[in-house]
């Protein structure tokens, strides 16, 4: 149990015992990727990889933190936590306590002991765990009662966004926060990010003889931050030129004519991807509601297909974890999360799972890359008390 290892570190680093502790999930996003900054939909669950906190509030405004994944005891007073201080994943920590002060709560220090069991950079959203969990923790810890409900969780959610845009200085849509406090064991969560309307999605594959298979492609390719960029500048661009609010107001029907009116071939790409992803949400949950996961499949084909034709995120890891997959039998595989390495989703029937893992690994192998990692996971559960 992890939890008993934060429990440990807090108590080996802190010489006292926590107050409790708290953890809260990763995810993988099944489908509508680049959607949450166009106003779109996607559709996340949480992984049953969470990361454990171990909290305890202080009378004074001192922050400490340390982690079993970072390298030292970090301290800093709340009121000088700033964008870029402290430097570094303890920025995702304190950025929180900070965040929920500046939405106008009654904050002060606290030391933290960090557990995390989500795979860290692998596109399955270890920072929001780890955001989540402390932003769990301060809700109990100050009595601010931001976990009760759905209301409450959203306001956390966008207080953890905060800290993670504003002080780890590290651009994300909200996906990721609102799956690890929204998401529900069992279901996937459909986020509207136009108004940030929630519908919890029934999730469970293995009444069908089904599995979801993560494949962590462990690649590492430079210059991700700056193509996340470039993608938004280019959908920004397409949205003036067409003259609508937001790509979601762009209908699937007719698209094509539509975009005939851009100014280039790029920019007609970058908006048909998000067009046609925001559609494919939608086809996706329809697909779902009625079991129809040969469907699903498809959707998750053609949804890799656009992100690497159209909206150019792929690489070559990324692609021969989707070819081979299907190759050994997935139902539909896609890369998942921004792009330029992570991870990627394959639904296997549940039986051809480990050959489906041994031909990923082999197709790498003949190619060099780096080993991949992948692993079976299963909606699980949004933040919460541990004990
Ligand atoms: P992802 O969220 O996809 O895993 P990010 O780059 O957004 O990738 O976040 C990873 C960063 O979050 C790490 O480099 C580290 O700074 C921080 N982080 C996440 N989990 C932990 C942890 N358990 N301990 C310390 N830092 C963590
Ligand atoms: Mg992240």
């Amino acid at each position: 149990m992890t939890a008993d290892a934060a429990a440990l570190l807090f108590r080996t680093t802190f010489g006292s015992d926590p107050t409790g502790v708290w953890s809260a999930p990763g995810r993988v996003n099944l489908i509508g990727e680049h959607t949450d900054y166009n106003s779109g939909l996607c559709l996340p669950i949480a992984l049953p990889h969470r990361t454990f906190v171990a909290a305890k509030p202080r009378e004074d405004d001192l922050v400490r933190v340390v982690s079993a994944q970072g390298d030292g005891l970090v301290e800093v007073p709340l009121a000088e936590v700033a964008p870029g201080r402290p430097g570094g994943w303890a920025a995702y920590v304190a950025g929180v306590p900070w965040a929920l002060r500046r939405a106008g709560y009654a904050v002060t220090g606290l030391d933290v002991a960090v557990d995390g069991r989500v795979p860290l950079g692998a596109g399955l959203s270890s920072s929001a765990a780890l955001e989540c969990a402390v932003g769990a923790a301060a809700s109990d810890l100050f009595h601010l009662d931001l976990l009760a409900g759905d209301v409450g969780r959203t306001t956390l959610a966008a207080a953890c966004v905060d800290a993670e845009n504003t002080i780890a200085q590290a651009p994300t849509g909200g996906m990721d926060q609102s799956a690890a406090l929204l998401a529900s064991e069992g279901h996937a969560l459909l986020l509207d990010c136009r108004d940030g309307h929630t519908e919890q999605v029934p999730f469970d594959l293995s009444a069908h003889g089904l599995a979801l298979l993560v494949v962590d492609t462990r690649a590492q390719h430079a210059l991700v931050d700056g193509q996340y960029a470039q993608r938004r500048d280019s959908c920004e661009a397409a949205v003036r030129e067409l003259g609508v609010a937001s790509l979601r107001e762009v209908p699937a029907e007719g698209l094509e004519e539509r975009l005939s009116a851009l100014s280039s071939d790029v920019l007609r790409r970058r908006a048909r991807h998000v067009v046609t992803e925001i559609s494919r949400v939608q086809q996706a949950v329809t697909s779902l509601r009625s079991n129809d996961f040969r469907a699903v499949g498809e959707l998750f084909l053609a949804s890799h297909a656009s992100m690497r034709d159209d909206f150019e995120i792929s690489v070559a890891e990324l692609d021969t974890a989707v070819e081979s997959a299907v190759a050994a039998g997935a139902l539909g595989a896609r890369m998942t999360g921004g792009g330029f390495g992570g991870s990627a989703i394959a639904l296997v029937p549940a039986d051809r799972a480990p050959a489906v893992q041994a031909t990923v690994r082999e197709a790498f192998a003949a190619r060099g890359f780096r080993s991949p990692d992948s692993f079976l996971v299963t909606a699980s559960g949004a933040a919460d008390r541990d004990r």
